[in-house]
């Protein structure tokens, strides 16, 4: 069953012109458009009429919005013509006009036309805790739809306004919720599923009119917003931060390419016990949805260890968990680190009696060794500081070298674990010294952006065999994906959808 979600593209244009042919755009992309007259510089908002210019081009129903500057408006247009600009202009040109709760009064003196009325509240620091209050106050202004957009300080936050949405549906209310900022962009993902009238969507990188705001594109393609109903499968990814991770664009698609109902949602989560009071636990949670699993990153896939019932043998030996499954009310946790990152080397060659080096002592070269050892490799770690990784080398009784004696290393196989070479920390630079690789067939990067490091640049320019971290990236999702699906995903897709997300 389809959910009746709508996407709407906001205008944020700043000269008619680039408005129209935005709006152009909005009219393929979107259900709605809602035009932030404020936005324009060059718009004579004493004229009524001027909007013609705009409504000539727009195919959709759209929403005229001229914020005042205390609620987010980007310009000072004086309250007695913004409000008669939105309350003649919906009566002339648009399906809906917003008018600030605050400004509801003069507004209404107007005589607006309630059909085509949306009063708005906005918090742009809080989601006050009396948020139910204030949506028992707005409410008793007559408008066809109220709306609610509040910041959201922390995935907590949105509770308030999934319940906001479960009693509009209840009372037969049209209500937009939104919890603002990137603690909140469950809401922006599943709010029309659970009955926000609509979802606002940029139309291009940095135009977005709030923080959190997806593009209309990733809204429609990527979230399969049109599809989401309450009864769709529950990922994601829980971790700090998260909105840059390319998870969501790999398991999102790969769940499209099987046509299941699967949605994989950005989850960015702070405080894990509370996270896992109030949305995971099955007995205690309060957000009601289909969770099936979600994935774990940085920094929790420690933490979340005590909160689970039953660790499967390899998360237990590694002492991390990076996949959780919800299975029969039972939290379990996996760590398709290990075998993800072993997969990409066996296509390439037998780990048997390999000598390997491993460059780096942290997560990451915990479940390399791991899954080395468990293959009959032979692992010596390579650390700036032998005194931290000592435990490790312990655990593991392997040997445990310092860095600068790389060089005298007859390993066969490499494999990088630090992030050194990586995107906006060390790019550009080599964590080996090039005469380190004399013996080595094959050289692993860990690090994905960019996808050819220079260590693989020079492993590459002395005939090796190289492997990058995105083959690692891909491996391990897909096993993330068996876990909580039980069908085996297209890795062609996840991987094409990996290289676009990497590349925005
Ligand atoms: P981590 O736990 O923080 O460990 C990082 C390790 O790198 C530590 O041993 C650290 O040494 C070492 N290190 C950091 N900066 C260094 C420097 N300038 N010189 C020498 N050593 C340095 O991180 P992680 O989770 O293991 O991740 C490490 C890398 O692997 C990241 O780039 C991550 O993106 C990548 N990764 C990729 C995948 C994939 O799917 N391809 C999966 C997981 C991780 P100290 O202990 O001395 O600080």
């Amino acid at each position: 069953m389809n959910s009746p979600a709508k996407i709407c593209a906001v205008i944020t244009e700043e000269t008619v012109d680039t408005a129209i042919a935005t709006i152009k755009r909005a009219n393929r992309e979107a259900d709605m458009i809602e035009l932030r007259l404020d936005y324009l510089r060059d718009f004579d908002f004493t004229k009524v009429e001027h909007l013609r210019i705009l409504f000539d081009e727009i195919a959709l129903p759209t929403i005229i919005t001229c914020r005042a500057v205390d609620e987010g408006g980007k310009q000072y247009v004086a309250d007695e013509i913004r409000l008669n600009l939105l309350v003649e202009g919906a009566k002339r040109f648009a399906a809906y006009c917003d008018v600030e709760a605050a400004h509801y009064e003069q507004a209404a003196k107007l005589s607006p036309d309630i059909s085509k009325l949306i009063v708005s509240y906005h918090n742009f620091n809080e989601t006050p805790a009396n948020l139910s209050e204030i949506y028992e106050q707005i409410t008793k202004f007559p408008a066809s739809i109220h709306k609610i957009a509040t910041r959201a300080n922390s995935i907590n936050d949105t509770l308030l306004t999934f319940h906001l949405l479960e009693g509009a549906q209840k009372t037969n209310r049209q209500l937009i919720a939104i919890s603002m900022n990137e603690a909140g962009v469950i809401t922006r993902l599943l709010g029309c599923s659970r009955g926000s009238f609509l979802t606002y969507g940029s139309l291009a990188e940095g135009r977005e009119s709030a923080p959190g705001q997806f593009s209309c594109e990733d809204l429609r393609n990527l979230f399969r917003l049109h599809q989401i109903t309450c009864d769709t499968a529950i990922t994601g990814i829980i971790g700090n931060p998260v909105l840059h991770s390319a998870s969501p664009a790999i398991h999102n698609r790969a769940f499209a390419a099987l046509g299941l109902d699967f949605i994989y949602l950005p989850l960015e989560v702070v405080e894990v016990p509370d996270f896992f009071k109030r949305f995971v636990q099955p007995n205690t949670r309060e957000m009601d949805w289909k969770l099936h699993g979600f994935s774990v990153t940085i920094p929790h896939k420690v933490a979340v260890l005590p909160l689970l019932d039953e660790l499967d043998a390899t998360a237990e030996k590694i002492g991390a968990v990076n996949t959780v499954v919800l299975q029969d009310q039972r939290l379990i946790g996996y760590n398709t680190d290990v075998d993800g990152a072993m997969q990409p080397l066996e296509k390439i060659c037998s780990l048997a009696d390999k000598h390997c080096a491993v460059i780096g002592a942290g997560g990451a070269a915990r479940a390399v060794i791991y899954g080395l050892l468990a293959r009959g490799a032979q692992v010596t770690v390579y650390t700036r500081d032998v005194n931290r990784a000592r435990t490790l080398a312990e655990n593991f009784a392997i040997e445990l070298l310092p860095m600068d004696s790389l060089v005298q290393s007859a390993a066969e196989i490499l494999i990088n674990t630090t992030p050194i070479g990586m995107h906006g920390h060390s790019e550009g630079e080599n964590v080996v010294p090039v005469a380190a690789l004399k013996n080595c067939g094959v050289v692993y990067d860990l690090v994905y952006t960019p996808l050819e490091t220079q260590l693989l640049k020079d492993a590459k320019a002395r005939g090796m065999q190289t492997i990058s971290g995105l083959d690692m990236l891909v491996a391990q999702a897909g096993l993330q994906f068996e876990l909580w699906t039980a069908q085996k995903p297209n890795l062609t897709s996840m991987r094409s959808a990996a290289l676009e997300a990497i590349r925005q």
